[in-house]
C-alpha cells in the first residue's frame, strides 16, 4: 500500500469515515522530516514523512505529544497516528492554523509551560520510552537522582557519541563536577526537551502551542535554559513563567551546563564552529565550581 493511501486509510479510521486527500501542500520550517498539509473537503492533517527506519522517532514524538496533552495544560498538536508503508515512516497530526503571539500570548505561554512543569513523576528522572534530539538518540531511563541522570544519559552520551570527548579538552573534570553542580534537588518535572523558538508557536487566535518536542521527566529549567539558548524568547514569556512558579537560585549557573547538552548535540550532527562554542561553555562551567 502507498504511503499516502495508509495515511488516508488512519485519518479515515479515526474519523470513522472515508478520508480521501484532495490537496497536499509541502510545509517549509522542518529541519529533520519533510512535512504536508493534507486534506480533504472538510478537514486538514498536518503529516510528517521520513524513511522507515526513523519510524522509533515518530512513535516517540506522538507518544511524548500525548503525554504533554494529558497534562491540560500548554496546547500541543494532537497526534492521530505513526506508522510505516513502503519505505517510509509517517506522523499525522492536527493541523493547527498558525498565528502570532502578542505579549499577552507569550505571557500566557510562559505561565502555561510552568504549569505544565508542576507535572511530576513518581519514577524520577527518565521517560518510559527513547526518544530522540534532532536526529540523535536521547536515553531516558528512570533514575532517582538528577545529577547522575543529567551526567550520564545527557552529556555522558554526547560526549561519547563525540569519540568519548576527545575533541575537547576538561572533558573528564566536567564529567565529575556534574554531581555537584546539580545537586539543587529539583522535582521530576514533564519538560518538552527541545525548547527553541522554531517550537514554540500560537494558534490564530493567540493560543500558546508547542510542537515538535523530546519530551522526558526532568529540571524544569533544562527548557528555560533552551528558550534562551539561541537568542531569547520576548521578555513577556519570562515574567509569565515567573509570575507561576519562580526559578531557583543558581539557574544562571545550572543554564550554561544544560545548554552545553544541545551545543554539544549540534556539534555531533552539524560539526563545525559548534566544537570550539561547547569548548568555551565547558570552560565556563568550570569556572564556576
Ligand atoms: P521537524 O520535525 O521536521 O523539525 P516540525 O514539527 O518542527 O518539523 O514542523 C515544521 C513546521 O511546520 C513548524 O515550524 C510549524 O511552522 C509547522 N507545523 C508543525 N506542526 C504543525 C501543525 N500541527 N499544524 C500546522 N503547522 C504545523
Amino acid at each position: 500500500m502507498s504511503v499516502w493511501t495508509e495515511i488516508q486509510h488512519q485519518i479515515g479510521q479515526v474519523l470513522g469515515r472515508d478520508f480521501v486527500i484532495a490537496d497536499r501542500r509541502s510545509v517549509g520550517g522542518g529541519s529533520i522530516n519533510q512535512a504536508f498539509q493534507v486534506n480533504d473537503e472538510h478537514q486538514s492533517y498536518f503529516v510528517k514523512l521520513n524513511q522507515a527506519s526513523k519510524v522509533a522517532m515518530f512513535e516517540a514524538e506522538a507518544a511524548g505529544l500525548k503525554e504533554m496533552q494529558d497534562s491540560r495544560t500548554i496546547r500541543v498538536p494532537r497526534p492521530l497516528g505513526w506508522g510505516t508503508a513502503e519505505g517510509h515512516s509517517y506522523i499525522i497530526l492536527e493541523w493547527i492554523p498558525l498565528g502570532h503571539g502578542d505579549s499577552q500570548a507569550w505571557f500566557a505561554m510562559g505561565q502555561q509551560l510552568a504549569t505544565m512543569h508542576r507535572q511530576t513523576h513518581e519514577q524520577g528522572f527518565g521517560w518510559h520510552q527513547r526518544n530522540t534530539i534532532g536526529d540523535t538518540p536521547q536515553r531516558n531511563p528512570w533514575t532517582a537522582d538528577w545529577g547522575e541522570f543529567f551526567a550520564e544519559h545527557r552529556i555522558g552520551y554526547q560526549l561519547q557519541l563525540a569519540q568519548r570527548g576527545s575533541h575537547f579538552r576538561h572533558w573528564e573534570a566536567l564529567v565529575d563536577k556534574i554531581p555537584t553542580l546539580l545537586a539543587h534537588h529539583p522535582a521530576p518535572s514533564l519538560v518538552h526537551g527541545d525548547l527553541w523558538s522554531g517550537n514554540a508557536a500560537f494558534s490564530q487566535g493567540g493560543e500558546p502551542i508547542i510542537l515538535d518536542p523530546a519530551t522526558y521527566y526532568g529540571d524544569r529549567e533544562v527548557d528555560m535554559a533552551m528558550t534562551e539558548l539561541f537568542g531569547g524568547f520576548p521578555p513577556a514569556f519570562y515574567k509569565g513563567y515567573q509570575a507561576a512558579w519562580p526559578l531557583s537560585e543558581g539557574y544562571q549557573q545550572r543554564k550554561i551546563l544544560y545548554n552545553l547538552y544541545h551545543i554539544l548535540n549540534h556539534f555531533n550532527l552539524f560539526g563545525g564552529g559548534y566544537a570550539s562554542q561547547a569548548q568555551q561553555m565547558i570552560e565556563q562551567v568550570l569556572r564556576t565550581v
